[in-house]
């Protein structure tokens, strides 16, 4: 058995593999695919100290520390179940999809999350090449361009804000007939002279040249008429779901988005079970921020293993 078990191999777990390995722990990490996210990751611009990575690149790296921190790394693990210690200080169960039962005295969630894709054609095609899902990742490669941004929720018309600063255009697409997000977003957004508002369309299809997005088709779902808009950039903001449907069961409390709640060092409502990263609470799902909440939970798993004696 484990004294930290990590469930989840991208920055988040890694980090706190890292931390709980240095104080002495006997750490796993069962990850479904070691590096997340980062694998699906090109050019990274905003991880402070490091002014030019690449996604896998980054994750090599962090499985190289791993590797020099006597971290047992379980790789292509996927959990499907997870039942609570019934006390302080027992252990915890994590069943794996191979059926293999692992047991720790502390968990550390960090199962990361998706972004929700359109799944129309040209998406999966031209992903990187012009469609993106991270604003604050890959706005500036559109610096001047034109672009589009899918999606009038909270998280489309703060991306289309933010945007309508770099680019030279932006068209915000939304499905239904009217806006979901904050008001003061929607005013904010319609006071912006490089921005068109598109209500009742759908994108039906993301074209390109072969080698980056040129444009988008929409329909107006009211006439059925179909659109064409030429464009450089396609920005989904349709929304990110945390990886947290195999803790359904589990008892550990979600919020109604499904991320595992957390307080400020990283426990859950379980005692002994810390989460960090894009799967939780926190606001914002960066690299940056799941490496500091992964060293936090880290921390705070730590802290409980001092404070509890094995029973
Ligand atoms: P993830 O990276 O999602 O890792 C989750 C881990 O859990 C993976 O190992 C996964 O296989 C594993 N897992 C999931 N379910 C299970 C299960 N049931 N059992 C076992 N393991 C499981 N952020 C930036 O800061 N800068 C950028 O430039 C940037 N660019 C991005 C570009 C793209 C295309 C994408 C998709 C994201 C980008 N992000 C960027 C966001 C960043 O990648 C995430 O915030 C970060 O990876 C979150 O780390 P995490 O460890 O919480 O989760």
């Amino acid at each position: 058995p484990f004294e930290v078990l990590i469930i989840g191999g991208g920055p988040a777990g890694a980090a706190s593999a890292v931390y709980t390995a240095r104080k002495g722990f006997r750490t796993g990490i069962a990850a479904e695919r070691f590096g997340g996210q980062l694998q699906d990751t090109l050019g990274i611009e905003n991880l402070p100290g490091t002014s030019y990575t690449e996604g896998p690149k980054l994750s090599d790296d962090l499985k190289k520390q791993v590797a020099a921190n006597e971290i047992d790394l379980m790789d292509l693990a996927r959990a499907t179940q997870l039942k609570p210690a019934g006390e302080a200080g027992g252990m915890h169960e994590v069943t794996m999809a191979n059926g293999a039962v692992l047991r720790a005295r502390s968990l550390i969630l960090s199962t990361g999350a998706r972004w929700r894709n359109l799944g129309v054609p040209g998406e999966a095609e031209y992903r990187n090449k012009g469609v993106a899902y991270c604003p604050h990742c890959d706005g500036p490669l559109f610096k001047g361009k034109r672009i589009a941004v899918i999606g009038g929720g909270n998280s489309g018309v703060e991306a289309a804000i933010d945007l309508a600063k770099i680019v030279g255009h932006v068209t915000l697409i939304e499905f239904d007939e009217k806006l979901r997000a904050d008001e003061v977003l929607q005013r904010k957004l319609r006071s912006l002279s490089n921005v068109e508002i598109i209500i009742s369309g759908q994108t039906t299809e993301i074209t390109g040249d072969g080698t980056r997005v040129s444009g988008l088709v929409v329909k107006d779902r009211e006439s059925g008429d179909e659109r064409r808009i030429e464009l450089e950039g396609v920005f989904v903001q349709i929304g990110l779901v945390p990886n947290t449907e195999w803790l359904a069961d589990s008892g550990i409390e979600l919020s109604q988005y499904g991320e595992i709640i957390v307080d400020a060092s990283g426990a859950t409502n379980l005692p002994g079970i810390y989460a960090a990263g894009d799967a939780t609470t926190v606001k914002d799902k960066q690299i940056v921020v799941a490496m500091g909440t992964g060293a936090t939970a880290g921390l705070g798993a730590f802290d409980y293993l001092i404070r509890n004696e094995p029973v």
